[in-house]
């Protein structure tokens, strides 16, 4: 969780980038987190493209999609796609909407996207669709009116991702960091269940794998080492070199032998901190 208001800015305008850089979030698409200190609150970008979004850019908003400081620049339309999923889901802090070319073809289709491979687990074993045409029949397809939101939201009940009838997805996270995870990997599980589906026959995983591989993915390790890899990824885009500050961070995170336990601390002869003494002992237990 981030100290300040300042270091959620920065992480988040980080997470839009680095989703944009994994061909996820285009032009369009956007990330929300909710504010940790208040959560009848929370932050999204000003309308902007993803890839190009700043700390500055980051606007606080209550649940009714309005914002808190006067805007002097033009909010996303589609806002209350992330308003009405957090006053519906307590649980969920953050959310993605996009319209990854990997998720079209199945809200186009109406075939059902489903977990078919270990990685992809992370999108949870089901995943509703949504209509607007079942509540609101011709609209332009945004998402801009509190009861289409809200309706969304019901679509989504307490599943993490949400398929949009001839428009995108919305997926929804603990956190930012799973909420990326999963955007980035139902995603890639999109692609490989299209590119299955041409072979024959697909065979997803049972709901039993799927929440079994699920939690697996979405533990602090592998989600260090696949933030390593996105945070390096986006650095080299963005012509930042290996001793820019987040690419060190994700680093270290990643070198962890306990990557979601606090860091260590360095001592020579000092008491050795709780979290990494537990740190050691799990590792001797899970090797
Ligand atoms: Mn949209």
């Amino acid at each position: 969780m981030p100290d300040t208001v300042a270091d959620l800015r920065r992480e988040l305008a980080h997470a839009y980038r680095i989703v944009a850089n994994e061909g996820i979030l285009d032009a369009f698409g956007h990330i929300s987190v909710r504010h940790p200190g208040n959560p009848q609150r929370y932050f999204l970008s000003r309308s902007r493209a993803p890839g190009l979004v700043e700390p500055a850019d980051i606007m606080e908003y209550d649940l009714d999609s309005n914002p808190i400081v006067p805007p002097t620049t033009r909010p996303y339309s589609e806002r209350v796609i992330h308003g009405e999923i957090f006053k519906a889901r307590p649980d969920v802090n953050a959310v993605c909407h996009h319209h990854a070319p990997a998720i079209m073809p199945f809200a186009i289709s109406g075939v059902p996207l489903q977990p078919v491979f270990h990685l992809g687990a992370a999108m949870g074993p089901y995943a509703p669709f949504w209509d607007s045409r079942d509540e609101f029949g011709d609209t332009n397809l945004l998402v801009v009116k509190p009861e289409e939101g809200a309706s969304l939201a019901r679509a989504l009940g307490k599943h993490s991702v949400v398929v949009m009838r001839r428009h995108g997805a919305t997926i929804v996270g603990g956190d930012l960091r799973e909420l990326v995870f999963r955007t980035i990997y139902s995603a890639k599980n999109a692609e490989h269940q299209l590119a299955a589906h041409m072979l024959g026959h697909v065979s997803p995983l049972t709901e039993g794998e799927a929440v079994m591989a699920g939690g697996l993915n979405l533990a602090p390790g592998p989600v260090s080492r696949a933030f390593e890899y996105w945070v390096r990824r986006l650095a080299e885009r963005e012509g930042r070199g290996k001793s820019d500050s987040a690419v060190r961070a994700a680093e270290a995170a990643a070198r962890r032998p306990n990557p979601g336990a606090a860091p260590a601390v360095k001592a020579s002869g000092a008491k050795t901190s709780g979290a990494a003494n537990k740190a050691k002992k799990s590792r001797g237990k899970k090797r």
